[in-house]
């Protein structure tokens, strides 16, 4: 059953019973449709309220314990241990606060500058908006691609396919036809007839009228089924999550050792508990999952800055373990900004001046001018070039021309504009009667046009050697004669000629129809034409790119080019680039289907240059490599990209030129189509990987060594060093903000020099774990060390000794945090005042410490004295050694 906003139903049948101006609305109309309806958007999951954000701190188990805490404190009458832990929890939850609501609102701006956006008609002018803004009567405008907005009837459609399968389950994609309009009136409208919202346009373009919106579409009724959770964590977090469960586990076995030990040894109850629930919060990395995420999100914001926008969280990570990138060449690695600079018309090769949108050009033959209108075919090639052409160029009286389209195209109506011909007075003399859209399979575009004495024109476009095939004459100098075998062989010479200078290629054709078939079918208008000509464009490399290209090359990632041109393009672009140098290296599209999968898959290794390719060797392309073990990062644009963008470990899709499809499929979105973004967004993947190496490095070795001291001590029956409230404090407070800081660190400077790290790599390899273990047991038995020998210079004076081991437990922390920078170099080397916020957070930890030690009520909750001289040398030597051995180990 279907259903309007007006609310009319019937079986699989709307009906409209309101005028229909297909015109489009106002924005007045739109603002007002707006309000009576809602936005165009589907029921979403309730974000999280600041509220719910700050109590969502203190469900977690190690908070609980401590409020538990709190109140069996408060109840025995320690009423200052009470109120202490109470503050220390409150100043976590407020970090804690502060890091999940930022990370949660700028995640939150990620997905909505993500969002679809639509073509709609307003004030009648073609304008493209969010699709949330789409409204009941909308004209909207969909081409292959488009994901449609809303549920929408078609009053335009040439050649209209949509994939329907999210509402019918029917993977093959549906032919779509206009519906009838009569009196103003819509009538009948039938399921061919609507396209309906999320569904993506496989094929044409046309033109709809929007009859439902939000939850009243088809999609809408099935919102819920659609709302399933997707876990966006990353392996990383899954693992750290893992990791922090089972550390909980050994730590919680590890406290009630240490609580039955101290009371065997004679210890009160009350403190064996305090002091068991303290060495819990000191051995469980309770800030890891916080920092992990506040570290991704910070990358996504930084990767955002290089004009790479993640849509899933996973992957920022795959993206540190990628090794090949696989690009399109047309707007990625090239400028996309085409200039025709040859035309090969009646037997002749002619060099046309200028460049870009100019519109001034003169045209030569060896250095001389050239009268076009010495060219008798010029004439049909221009108005081929005109005619079977999409796009537009906007010619203000004052100030530059503005170009709306394929670039491809924009190209061909500069050139005929240089020669006197525009769409606008050939428009006069030919009326559009039907179209066949490019697509990058057939790599060929018709249209159909009745001119003013009655003649139907088909004028075709597309890659010269596709083209070619598909005629049966040619024309020169006004004659028509049959292509033969040799005629053919010079075409596909002057067109590797022009080629080889790395320009793209366009062969133009035409034939005359008597009348026009009910069903344009490709094979039948793309068949017995007459070519007349080619033109060739410059489409120069996109500066940067080989600098980016060199870059990945020495970051072990090896680029490679997938394009839909010719060959010799490609290779010569490759070559000016730096992708390869080899034709070997290459291989074309056809001579790919000639392997079998297991043929391709020894292959694929060895191939830089994939050329005259369809978006369907792309799946194989990805599956190949990724069968070789290859971490693939895929480029792609087009509806048929989207299956090879899934498929890639990071399928990235284009923000200017891409679909809404490929975008849906892609894991990242690449906001100005530039190959060099791509690197950046790689490196700034390894940045973040490196950097939550860092905060855990730090964050377990701290904890380490606070819980080593504490064990030893029970064990060994010695009066603890620290007391419960002391070691919360370096926990929840002054642990924190290092942590967080060390998760902004710059990177190192050699970090696209190394090979990319392998997928499989544990959180602990290449000598984490070890370091860690290194690092906490020296900290522990220094900070150990520190209090027995106060204990012992002062006669056993406890308060004095704990506040010693106390201080050098957190100066000794501070120091790991700036030698956790780097795990190859001394903090010398690594430079240390690089990470400026680290520096801050150090300071703000030392100066929490001072404040610990001589404010008189804070050292009275804290069982604190301030230090003498003595007790500051003890402190300075005893919380440098792991600083001091770890930067002797580096160098
Ligand atoms: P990529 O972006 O993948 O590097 P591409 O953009 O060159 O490659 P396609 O857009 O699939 O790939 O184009 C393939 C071929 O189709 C081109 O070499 C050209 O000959 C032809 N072609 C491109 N655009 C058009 C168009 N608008 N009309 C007709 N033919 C076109």
């Amino acid at each position: 059953m279907l259903k309007t906003n007006k609310g009319i139903e019937k079986d699989d049948i709307y009906f409209f019973n309101v005028n229909v101006d297909i015109n489009g609305l106002s924005d007045m109309e739109a603002e007002a449709r707006l309000r009576q309806f809602g936005t165009n958007e589907l029921k979403k999951k309730k974000r999280k309220t600041a509220i719910e954000i700050f109590l969502s701190q203190f469900t977690d188990f190690i908070v609980l314990v401590l409020i538990a805490a709190t109140v069996i404190s408060f109840f025995l009458g320690e009423i200052i241990d009470a109120s202490a832990i109470l503050i220390i929890v409150v100043i976590n939850a407020v970090f804690g606060f502060i890091q999940e609501y930022r990370t949660e609102r700028s995640l939150e701006a990620l997905k909505e500058m993500s969002a679809p956006s639509a073509h709609v008609i307003r004030n009648g002018k073609i304008m493209e908006i969010s699709a949330s803004m789409v409204v009941p009567q909308d004209v909207i405008l969909i081409k292959a691609g488009d994901v449609v907005p809303a549920d929408a009837a078609l009053i335009e459609a040439n050649n209209i396919t949509v994939n329907e399968s999210l509402l019918t389950g029917e993977s093959l994609p549906v032919h779509k036809s206009t519906v009838k309009i009569s009196g103003g009136m819509f009538i009948d409208i039938k399921k061919e007839n609507m396209v309906y919202m999320g569904c993506p346009v496989v094929n044409g373009n046309g033109k709809a009228y929007v009859l439902a919106t939000g939850m009243n579409t088809e999609m809408g009724k099935i919102a819920d089924m659609l709302q399933d959770i997707k876990d966006d964590s990353t392996p990383l977090q899954k693992r750290l999550d893992r990791i922090g469960k089972e550390l909980v586990g050994i730590s919680l076995g590890i406290c009630l050792i240490m609580i039955i030990l101290g009371i065997l040894y004679g210890q009160s109850t009350y403190n064996m508990f305090f002091a068991g629930i303290s060495l819990a919060v000191a051995a469980i990395p309770e800030g890891l999952p916080a920092i992990v995420t506040v570290s991704l999100a910070i990358g996504v914001q930084n990767m955002l800055k290089r004009n790479a926008l993640v849509r899933r969280l996973p992957a920022v990570e795959t993206l540190g373990c990628t090794n090949v990138i696989c690009s399109d060449k047309t707007g990625t690695l090239t400028e996309n900004k085409m200039t025709v600079k040859k035309i090969f018309v009646d037997n002749k090769i002619i060099d046309v001046s200028g460049i870009g949108f100019n519109l001034q050009g003169n045209f030569s033959i060896s250095g001389k001018k050239a009268n076009i209108r010495s060219f008798p075919t010029m004439d049909l090639l221009l108005k081929t070039a005109v005619l079977c052409n999409k796009s537009e160029l906007r010619i203000p009286k004052k100030g530059n021309v503005e170009a709306v389209g394929d670039p491809t195209e924009t190209a061909l109506l500069v050139v005929a504009h240089k020669a006197g011909y525009t769409s606008k007075n050939l428009l006069t003399m030919f009326k559009p009667v039907g179209e066949i859209p490019f697509d990058s399979d057939r790599k060929l575009m018709s249209t159909i046009f009745r001119s003013s004495n009655g003649d139907i024109y088909i004028f075709v476009k597309g890659a010269p050697d596709r083209l070619i095939e598909l005629c049966s004459s040619y024309q020169v100098e006004n004659k028509v004669m049959p292509l033969s075998l040799t005629y053919k062989r010079m075409i596909t010479s002057v067109n590797n000629e022009m080629a080889g200078s790395a320009m793209r290629v366009l062969g133009l054709a035409y034939k005359k129809i008597n009348f026009i078939p009910r069903e344009l079918k490709p094979s039948e208008i793309e068949s017995s034409l007459t070519f007349l000509g080619l033109m060739a464009m410059v489409d120069p490399p996109r500066t940067g790119v080989t600098e980016s290209v060199l870059s990945c090359k020495r970051a072990g990632i090896i680029p490679v080019m997938i394009t839909g041109d010719h060959r010799i393009t490609a290779m010569a672009i490759a070559k000016e680039i730096g992708i390869c140098n080899n034709t070997n290296e290459s291989i074309t599209g056809e001579e790919l289907d000639k392997l079998s999968d297991k043929e391709f898959e020894k292959k694929v290794k060895n191939i830089r240059v994939f050329a005259r390719v369809n978006p369907g060797h792309k799946l194989r392309i990805v599956r190949a490599l990724k069968k070789n073990g290859y971490i693939v990062a895929m480029t792609g644009d087009g509806v048929n990209d989207a299956p090879a963008l899934k498929e890639a470990d990071i399928g990235i899709a284009m923000g200017k030129s891409g679909t809404e499809v490929a975008k849906e499929a892609a894991s990242m979105i690449l906001l100005d189509d530039n190959f060099t973004s791509i690197v950046k967004a790689i490196m700034e993947g390894r940045i973040i990987y490196d950097n939550i190496r860092k905060s855990i490095r730090y964050l377990l070795s701290c904890n380490l060594g606070e819980m080593l001291m504490m064990f030893v001590a029970t064990a060994i029956n010695m009066t603890l060093p620290l007391i419960p409230l002391q070691i919360l404090w370096i926990n929840l407070v002054t642990d924190g903000l290092p942590a967080l800081a060390l998760g902004m660190d710059p990177p190192e400077p050699d970090i696209m020099e190394k090979p990319p790290r392998p997928t499989n790599e544990g959180i602990f390899s290449r000598g984490l774990g070890p370091h860690i273990l290194f690092s906490g047991l020296i900290i522990g038995a220094s900070s150990l060390t520190a209090f027995s020998l106060t204990q012992y210079l002062s006669n056993g004076n406890v308060e004095l000794s704990r506040t010693v081991s106390f201080a050098t437990l957190i100066i000794a922390e501070l120091l790991n945090a700036l030698e956790c920078r780097s795990e190859a170099h001394t903090i010398f080397e690594a430079g240390l005042f690089k990470n400026i916020y680290l520096i801050l957070a150090c300071l703000s930890s030392f100066i929490l410490l001072l404040i610990v030690l001589y404010i008189p009520p804070l050292r009275l909750i804290f069982k604190t004295t301030p230090l003498n001289l003595d007790s500051w040398a003890i402190v300075i030597v005893f919380s440098t050694i792991e600083f001091a051995l770890n930067n002797i180990f580096k160098k």
